[in-house]
C-alpha cells in the first residue's frame, strides 16, 4: 500500500508512513507561508491528504487536478508558492515540533519540488468560470474551491486545518 503523487508525465509514490511524514513537513511550511486566497485552497488540498480520515493508502493527488489560475501570471505565482513551500520545508521549518525524526523527509521534498518545477500548469477552459453554471462547478473535481479553503488554524498545533468541516488538524487526528 502507498500513495501516488503525479504531475504531468512525472510521478512518485510513497509508503503510507512516508506519506504522513511528507504531508506533515509540507503542512508546517504551507501554514506559515500562506498569504493569498489561492494558498489557502492549496492548504485545503493538503488537509484532504490525511490518511487518518481518508484511509491508509487512500490519498495522493495529481498536479493536473489543481486549478492553478486563469492567467499566466496567476499560474506562475501559484506554482511559485508550492515550490517556496517545499523549499521552506527543506530548511527544516518547525521540524522540532514533529515529535519524531523524519530521516527521509528531505528526499520526499526534493522529489516533490522537482516534479512541481518540471510541471507546466495549463490554462483551464474559461467556460468553467461561467457564473451561470453555478457555484458547484469547478475546474477539476478534487481541488477545493474558495468556499472550502483551509483558513482556520488549529489552536494547539498552529497549522491550517479543515475546521470547521473536520474536528482537528492532521496532527490532532494522528495523536
Ligand atoms: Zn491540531
Amino acid at each position: 500500500m502507498g500513495n501516488v503523487f503525479r504531475g504531468g508525465g512525472d510521478s512518485f509514490s510513497l509508503s503510507n508512513g512516508g506519506t504522513d511524514v511528507f504531508l506533515d513537513v509540507l503542512t508546517l511550511a504551507v501554514s506559515d507561508l500562506a498569504r493569498d486566497a489561492w494558498d489557502y485552497r492549496f492548504a485545503a488540498l493538503l488537509t484532504l491528504q490525511d490518511q487518518n480520515v481518508m484511509g491508509r493508502g487512500a490519498v495522493g493527488f495529481d498536479l493536473g487536478e489543481i486549478d492553478w489560475g486563469t492567467t499566466g501570471a496567476e499560474r506562475a505565482r501559484a506554482k511559485r508558492f508550492v515550490v517556496r513551500a517545499a523549499e521552506l520545508a527543506l530548511r527544516r521549518h518547525r521540524w522540532e515540533e514533529l515529535g519524531y525524526e523524519p530521516p527521509y523527509a528531505e528526499g520526499y521534498l526534493r522529489r516533490f519540488k522537482a516534479m512541481v518545477e518540471g510541471y507546466e500548469p495549463e490554462a483551464h477552459d474559461p467556460a468553467a468560470h461561467d457564473p451561470a453554471a453555478g457555484p458547484a462547478v469547478r475546474h477539476e473535481g478534487l481541488f477545493p474551491g474558495a468556499d472550502e479553503a483551509a483558513v482556520a488554524s488549529c489552536v494547539r498545533h498552529r497549522v491550517l486545518s479543515a475546521l470547521p468541516f473536520w474536528e482537528g488538524c492532521r496532527f490532532c487526528t494522528a495523536s
